[in-house]
């Protein structure tokens, strides 16, 4: 597996520091509201790593955090008159829905820094006596970032053109800065804000001293990979790195993983543009998978540009995959009935390929084996799903009724797995229905209708059986009536 290492700036062979065990952090959002499809973007892409990791064999400690104390986290707090502590439990609720509508597996661990700063008090006071931080009159703390002397390693910028981060808050005392690059280790409380007590002052720790230290705790040591979306880079990760590496003296992380940023009909997303979405926004349009997939069809370092018009012909592409899913099923479920156990000349035909559907499943075996070098070429997941529908147009073109039952398994189950590797899972049906009044309807009540249906029409009773054909359009069942018997699909 060769991943981009945004320190060495070329892809790299993955080699991890205990054999089969990935340790790996990825920053995860400011809890100050519902998360946003941009926020969307590294959950989905780490989230696919580490599946398609964990399909390889690694043993995948998954560590990505909450930032529950920030000045939009107070904000919001004084907007609303709650309190931060009230604002970030709310949201970290919330983006726990959309992480599971999403198909996001919980992480190993979910550290919030509000719970860990006491482990960032004991690393500045770290920092202050190896003389890598030093503290202001009013109690700042701040790191010197002269001090150390690998600072603009990840962001390959020279320390004379680096300026100070635009994500550092705006604290008094800024003026003490020794040097522009420094930046804030702790800050004095302000009136309103929550503090906590600690030798320098009351205060809080900035945002930079959070990640290295609750990575390191949950990893117990050093990172495999450090994850997150490229604005990271500098100053957060630049920052993170000089810290960490400040005071254990040893590489923070072996490798670095950035996402490219999402950009809304190629515009930044912001709200003031009015271009903003939240990802509960479009999961009330779309099922979760569709959004999987829109993120996942872009490789992760390509800007990737969101619009509802690529939406829906994501959509569609999803629904060719279930289609031939469901084709699949329908025909496996139709040969089961006739087949009969005691038949033998029935049992070599089920249980082995004829010589064409060995040729077909040679066809899909390479495409596999496409899929599998490109995920290892730095998850080049874009090239994967082009893998994908190869295979259904092959599935599509050649199976029928006459498909033997060992093929139709083979086609179901290889579809199932490399969806899986993605975090597809293509086990239940899309969700089509959006409107709360409207449940959605599982396929025992559509079978149930349809086996009304066909009572009907065997009594001749054509009215009744319109009804339900009817019925189950509005339930966006289409119906079609075959030899075979009534197929129906979701539309
Ligand atoms: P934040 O809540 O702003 O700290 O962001 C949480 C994560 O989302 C970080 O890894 C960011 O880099 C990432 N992120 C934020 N906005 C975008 C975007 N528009 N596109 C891709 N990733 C983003
Ligand atoms: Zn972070």
């Amino acid at each position: 597996m060769k991943i981009y290492n945004t320190l060495s700036k070329s892809k790299e062979e993955f080699i991890p520091i205990e054999e089969k065990k990935i340790r790996m952090y990825v920053c995860g959002p400011t809890v100050y509201d519902y998360i946003h499809i941009g926020n969307a973007r590294p959950m989905i892409v780490f989230d696919t790593f580490r599946r398609y990791m964990t399909s390889k064999g690694y043993d995948v400690n998954y560590i990505s955090n909450y930032t529950d104390i920030d000045d939009k986290i107070i904000n919001k707090a004084n907007e609303t008159n709650t309190s931060s502590q009230d604002v970030a439990l709310k949201y970290i609720e919330e983006c726990k829905k959309d992480m599971k509508e999403m198909n996001i597996l919980p992480q190993t661990y979910a550290p919030k820094a509000t719970e860990e700063v006491e482990d960032m008090i004991e690393l500045i006071k770290d920092l202050l006596d190896k003389k890598y931080a030093y503290k202001s009159e009013d109690g700042t703390v701040y790191f010197d970032t002269l001090a150390f002397k690998d600072y603009g390693k990840l962001s390959h910028k020279n320390i004379d053109e680096l300026e100070s981060g635009f994500r550092e808050i705006q604290i008094k005392g800024i003026d003490d800065k020794k040097n522009p690059t420094d930046f804030v280790l702790w800050k004095p409380k302000k009136e309103n804000e929550p503090y906590w007590k600690s030798p320098f002052c009351d205060g809080r720790p900035g945002w930079h001293t959070e990640c290295c230290v609750m990575a390191p705790k949950y990893a117990k040591g050093r990172l495999d990979i450090h994850a997150g979306g490229e604005d990271l880079i500098f100053p957060h990760h630049e920052n993170e790195i000089a810290q960490y590496e400040a005071s254990h003296n040893e590489p923070f992380a072996k490798y670095w993983m950035h996402n490219a940023f999402l950009n809304i009909n190629n515009t930044k997303m912001s709200k003031s543009l009015g271009n903003f979405f939240t990802v509960r926004d479009i999961l009330n349009k779309f099922d979760g998978r569709v959004l999987r997939l829109f993120m996942l069809q872009a490789h992760y370092r390509s800007m990737l540009n969101f619009s509802f018009e690529l939406m829906e012909q994501t959509k569609l592409s999803l629904d060719r995959i279930f289609n031939s899913i469901e084709n699949i099923k329908y025909i496996l479920k139709k040969t089961s009935e006739s087949y009969n156990e005691n038949d033998d000349t029935n049992q070599s035909s089920i249980y082995n390929f004829s010589d064409k559907e060995k040729d077909i499943s040679n066809q899909i075996e390479n495409y596999k084996k496409i899929f599998f070098e490109k995920m290892d070429d730095d998850l080049n997941t874009a090239d994967a799903i082009t893998c994908i529908y190869e295979i259904v147009r092959i599935i599509n073109s050649n199976v029928d009724i006459l498909s033997s039952r060992t093929f139709l398994i083979y086609a179901y189950s290889t579809l199932n797995s490399l969806c899986n590797i993605l975090g597809i899972d293509v086990s239940k049906p899309l969700k089509t229905s959006f409107d709360d009044t409207n449940e959605n309807f599982d396929d025992e009540q559509i079978n149930k209708l349809i086996e009304e249906r066909d009572n009907y029409k065997k009594q001749k009773d054509y009215i009744n059986a319109d009804k339900i054909r009817d019925e189950l359009l509005k339930m966006h069942i289409e119906i079609k009536d075959t030899q075979l018997g009534t197929k129906w699909k979701r539309v």
